[in-house]
């Protein structure tokens, strides 16, 4: 494949018998364009559906620029996360410093709204001039008695994962610092962030077999529950490039069980509510999830029937940010006989694109940490009907002539649990068949 860079050849592959293991977990190639974002990003998409936290960036106003309008995580309560505020550094800033400037704010902004913490997370122009962050978080903690934490995230610090890592460390620091009485069989969801009302579904399943949730780390997420999350039975780890060092270090501390989960597709979801209820060895709890699945999956069978016989044929490129989304995704485009040709994540590991391998048919491409110029020419010579991705990869989408599917931060529709697996196909539908697209497409 001539398209792609010399030193990017190893982390494509084709699946088959003798595909090679791709080679991921690395920083982006210079110069190669990668659709990864930066690590303030990867911290803020993790912490901001805290909803009654405060969240400022410290840093020029563009960096602010990512606010609810592009991750919109809906609140059952306090919605001061929908509120972007930034310390908005000038010339002046970078060269005297912008201490003074972020304490001021902060006073200000915690007397205006009083929030039950604050996250404060540090750009790339912070990380140069230096600015002692910490301090200023001690000092305003000290004043005003409540959690303020430092997000130390210069986006040239790494990619969008080692923001996931910043925000679980900072999330960790809250961990423990509360102790409430919590009944046994109770868990933690982590990874979910809400996004159209998904995380209520999930709490309606869970609620009809009998477990309590105690902390949603982060969607819909309250800082005083995340502060008594310890006391959880276990951790319920859904998109698990983001959460799994929250999930890894509260194993260590606090002995905190966890178990990686996908709450897309019929399969993986209802996988999901079985080993929940397998964990607390509760037969009742199974026996509830079985009744669950088994009414939701007798009311959708015959509804995905429909689609499966018109969509049969299609296919389908994938590329999101975490790779066990993808997996879930493959999954629940066969069920409704859309074959998957491209597979690819920005953060996926080994093991998940062995996985991917194994479950993909022979010929799919598999990509990690892909850029515009490869995604364009995959999705050309596989003829995928149907593109699923983010924001940043619906202009190649539309640029193409191509149907696309945003399965990220900015949709309206919730996609997770059977509800969700209804809404996909529709989608799907909807976005593939549209005479639209023949007009369109390159032939
Ligand atoms: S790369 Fe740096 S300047 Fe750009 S959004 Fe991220 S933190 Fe801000």
């Amino acid at each position: 494949m001539a398209y792609i860079l010399d030193e990017r050849q190893k982390q494509v592959s084709v699946a088959g018998a003798n595909a090679p293991t791709i080679e991921c977990n690395k920083v982006s190639l210079a110069g190669s364009v990668s659709q990864r974002a930066c690590v303030f990003c990867g911290s803020r998409v993790v912490l901001y559906p805290i909803v009654d936290a405060l969240h400022l960036i410290h840093g020029p106003i563009g960096c602010a620029a990512y606010t609810w309008d592009i991750r919109g995580s809906l609140s059952s309560g306090p919605e001061l996360h929908r509120l972007s505020f930034s310390t908005d550094l000038q010339e002046r800033d970078v060269i005297f410093g912008g201490e003074n400037k972020l304490y001021d704010s902060l006073i200000e902004l915690i007397d205006a709204h009083n929030p039950k913490a604050a996250f404060i997370y540090t750009t790339c122009i912070v990380g140069v001039i230096g600015d002692d962050v910490e301090r200023i978080c001690r000092q305003v903690e000290k004043e005003k008695n409540i959690p303020v934490i430092p997000v130390q995230a210069p986006g040239f610090q790494g990619s969008k994962k080692d923001g996931y890592k910043v925000a679980c460390e900072a999330i960790f620091k809250l961990v423990g610092t509360a102790d409430k009485p919590t009944p046994k069989k109770s868990i933690n969801i982590l990874g979910d962030f809400n996004l159209a009302g998904e995380l209520w579904i999930l709490l309606e399943y869970y609620k009809k077999m009998g477990v309590h949730v105690n902390a949603t780390i982060t969607g819909d997420g309250r800082i005083d529950d995340i502060r008594n999350a310890q006391n959880a039975g276990l951790n319920v780890v859904q998109c698990s490039g983001s959460m799994i060092h929250l999930a890894k270090m509260m194993k260590e501390k606090y002995g905190t069980p966890f178990m990686r989960v996908s709450y897309f597709g019929i399969e993986d979801m209802s996988d999901a509510l079985y080993d929940v209820a397998r964990f607390f060895k509760d037969d009742d709890m199974m026996a509830k999830a079985r009744q669950l699945v088994k009414e939701e999956i007798s009311r959708l069978m015959p509804e995905l029937a429909w689609y499966k016989e018109r969509l049969t044929g299609k296919k389908a490129a994938i590329y999101v940010g975490g790779a066990f989304k993808a997996i879930s995704l493959v999954k629940a485009l066969r069920l409704i006989g859309v074959q998957s040709v491209i597979v690819g994540s920005q953060t996926g590991t080994p093991e998940d694109y062995e996985l991917i391998k194994k479950l993909c048919d022979e010929g799919t491409i598999i990509v990690d940490d892909s850029n515009p110029v490869e995604l364009s020419h995959f999705v050309k010579e596989k003829h995928a009907d149907i593109f699923i991705g983010g924001v940043k990869e619906r202009p190649i989408a539309h640029k193409i002539g191509l149907g696309f599917c945003d399965h990220n931060h900015e949709r309206k529709e919730p996609l997770a649990g059977y509800e969700g697996m209804m809404n996909f196909a529709k989608e799907i539908y909807a976005t593939a068949m549209s005479p639209v697209w023949k007009f369109t497409k390159n032939p």
